[in-house]
């Protein structure tokens, strides 16, 4: 159907959105700016006592809650340290949603200087939802620390809302968040009734209260991508750690499909579940190694990943080409410059990026284990 419109006052108008899109981004550095401005005036540490204060002035003077006036204190503290972050905001490139994006998903110094001018130039011409995906790709896995510090933070929130509504919030694990939504995707496109005129996001929602009745069932497969590189793991196209995709790769319930792909994410094994090792295999080669294969580390088997020496497909799944490593040096062997041949008997060599080689061997001999 033809819209009826004078196109150049169509084109007008969207002019108009635009210069006004762009008062309010400067406006946004303007007010940041402004907060900054009244902090760095004042000689106080962020934590103490004459900083709540300012931040109790930011909140009267705005009408807004000491929490959201300290939320308001971070952004401004966070954006105006950086200057191209702050400019960019400034000038129109970006608007403040993608400025804290940006600058959340990019908190230490060395990813700002490798990542954030890309980051902005991207930012420019995509959607939030975009750019929230390329700066995940592209964050190195967090150490264990963090890992469990944002573990800790998993959540179920709900809040009401009128007319006989409430949101619903969860904060989970990126492979459960995934498989959950599948399960609902699922329901959503098998629970239909004759004419069903509910749209799929309605049918997503009500399947969500199917989910309570004991009769529905609902297999769900979720896709883990595991590239050999090491990095740029996903599950569902999600990214996630590359060690956490390698344990859901590795679990023998029929949820979690592995495809192994190239370092830089090209499919090159679509048999699901090549890369998943025998139990009894399994069971072998921890009772042959005992604990991390790794110089000097003594993790127990029990806790450690099983590693292919030659990385899966070039090398097989067999006793001889799996040896036992604990997280941390699953992940130092697979990011870092380390590498490890098998020079036989199951005695592993390790050379590290200095050049040093270093040799363990197995406790117990695979006749002895077996
Ligand atoms: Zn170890």
């Amino acid at each position: 159907m033809d819209i009826d419109i004078d196109v150049d006052q169509f084109d007008g108008l969207v002019e108009g959105i635009d210069a006004a899109e762009l008062a309010v981004r400067a406006a946004a550095a303007g007010r940041l700016e402004a907060i900054y401005a009244l902090h760095q005036a004042l000689p106080t540490d962020r934590y103490s006592a004459a900083c709540d204060a300012l931040v109790a002035e930011v909140a009267c003077s705005l009408n807004l809650s000491h929490r959201s006036a300290w939320r308001l204190y971070d952004e401004a503290f966070m954006i105006c340290q950086r200057r191209g972050l702050l400019t960019a905001l400034r000038t129109g490139d970006i608007d403040l949603t993608r400025a804290k994006l940006i600058a959340t998903l990019l908190p230490t110094s060395d990813l700002q200087e490798r990542w954030e001018a890309d980051a902005i130039d991207y930012a420019g011409s995509h959607t939030t939802y975009q750019v929230r995906r390329w700066l995940l790709s592209r964050l190195p896995d967090g150490d264990d620390k963090a890992k469990k510090t944002a573990f800790e933070d998993r959540r179920v929130e709900i809040t009401a809302d009128r007319d006989g509504m409430t949101d619903l919030y969860a904060y989970l694990p990126t492979e459960v968040a995934e498989a959950l939504f599948t399960a609902l995707d699922t329901l959503a496109r098998t629970n239909t009734v004759p004419d069903d005129q509910r749209t799929l996001a309605q049918r997503r929602a009500d399947a969500v209260a199917d989910l309570l009745d004991e009769q529905t069932v609902v297999k769900t497969t979720v896709a883990v991508v595991l590239p050999t590189s090491g990095i740029g793991a996903t599950v569902n196209g999600c990214p996630l750690p590359w060690t956490n995709a390698w344990h859901l790769a590795c679990r023998t319930d029929p949820t979690w499909f592995a495809w192994l792909a190239t370092p830089t994410g090209r499919i090159i094994n679509t048999t699901p579940g090549q890369y998943r090792i025998p139990t009894a295999l399994a069971r072998t080669v921890r009772a042959r190694d005992q604990h991390c294969r790794f110089p000097g580390c003594s993790v127990p088997a029990a806790r450690c990943d099983l590693d292919h020496t030659i990385p899966h497909p070039d090398g097989d799944t067999t006793a001889d080409n799996l040896h036992c490593l604990c997280r941390r040096h699953h992940r130092i062997k697979h990011q870092t410059g380390w590498h490890v041949v098998n020079i036989g008997d199951n005695e592993l060599e390790w050379t590290s990026p200095a050049g040093r080689t270093y040799r363990t061997k197995p406790p117990n001999t695979l006749d002895h284990a077996a």
